[in-house]
């Protein structure tokens, strides 16, 4: 059966809106100053889709530079962690900011997160266990996002470094945005 959206001559009414991790789009918000700007994202991706920026630590207004944060805990339920003298518990202020961050934003059909982040990341980010090893977790926005949607389309940006993941990435937010925009039945 042909659907509208598998129709290539009938464009979606909306370009799919995709929230991504700021330092992916070359802001330099990292905590070292830096960025991790993707040009496949910001050169090709942004033909196609709109952007909403997103940076869970700047809105909790932790500022550039500013010290490293650990997850420790569980993975379950981390602390975010400030390096510095004393550690400083930013947990309560990251999500927060989370809830601030999905109360503003329109309805997204894909997420792109930075990989690894503390904050941002979607799999496999470390957590430092009470007997000292390193388990994998989620980052606090990260799982703030997941919990409001349970279905979005989320990938960080080592699964956009293939054909075959950037193929499937936007398969699901085309898909995602077709059940949201378009009527199908
Ligand atoms: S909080 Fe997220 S968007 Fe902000 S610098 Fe860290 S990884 Fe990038």
């Amino acid at each position: 059966m042909v659907t509208q959206c598998d129709n290539e001559d009938e464009a979606p009414p909306i370009r799919p809106l995709i929230g991504v991790s700021r330092c992916l789009l070359g802001d330099a918000v990292r905590y070292d100053g830096g960025s991790n700007r993707v040009p496949w994202i910001t050169d090709v991706l942004s033909s196609h889709c709109d952007f909403q920026a997103v940076c869970p630590e700047i809105e909790a207004g932790l500022g550039v530079p500013r010290p490293m944060i650990r997850l420790q805990g569980t993975p379950a339920r981390p602390r975010a962690l400030l390096q510095m003298l004393p550690v400083r518990d930013v947990t309560n202020g990251i999500a927060a900011a989370s809830e601030n961050l999905l109360a503003g934003i329109g309805n997204l059909d894909g997420l792109i997160l930075k990989a690894h982040s503390p904050s941002c990341g979607p799999v496999q980010v470390p957590v430092i266990e009470t007997s000292g090893q390193v388990a994998p977790g989620v980052g606090l926005f990260a799982s703030a996002c997941r919990a409001k949607w349970p279905r979005l389309p989320i990938i960080d940006e080592t699964g956009l470094v293939s054909e075959a993941g950037r193929v499937a990435f936007l398969i699901g937010v085309f898909r995602y945005h077709c059940r949201q925009h378009l009527p199908l039945h």
